[in-house]
């Protein structure tokens, strides 16, 4: 953005600390560290954040668990990005814990009701901790 005169700095408009790339947006930079590090325990999957994706695609967990995960990594990126634009356009961002928490309220609401049961017991159990947190 920088180099076709959109943007005056290349600094990231959240932290305002290292260069705005696609690798610091997306888990590098702190903010998004801090809204992977909150869903993470809601899961409770450990989610490595500064290689979130290939954390995620390479993950030994249920079929469940691997969806959950790829939902929540997907609202993550879109959430991110728009805190990013409003930061960038509106001087607004939201703090990481309330992006964390609207997109864990969404995942809840839209996709926890998708899920076709029966499933298998610990994924049950894992479920029932989530739905509850
Ligand atoms: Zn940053």
């Amino acid at each position: 953005m920088k180099m076709i005169g959109v943007c005056v700095t290349s600094l990231c408009c959240i932290c305002q600390k290292e260069e705005e790339t696609t690798e610091h947006l997306f888990f590098g930079c702190e903010y998004s560290i801090r809204v992977l590090e909150y869903l993470s325990d809601w899961l409770q999957l450990n989610i490595n954040s500064p290689n979130a994706l290939s954390w995620i695609l390479g993950y030994r967990c249920s079929r469940l668990q691997q969806r959950m995960l790829k939902v929540t990594l997907t609202a993550c990126v879109y959430c991110i990005w728009y805190q990013r634009n409003n930061s960038r356009l509106e001087c607004s961002l939201q703090k990481p814990e309330t992006v964390a928490l609207d997109i864990k309220k969404t995942i809840k609401s839209r996709c926890l009701p998708q899920i076709s049961y029966p499933v298998r017991n610990k994924d049950a159990q894992w479920l029932a901790k989530i739905t509850q947190g």
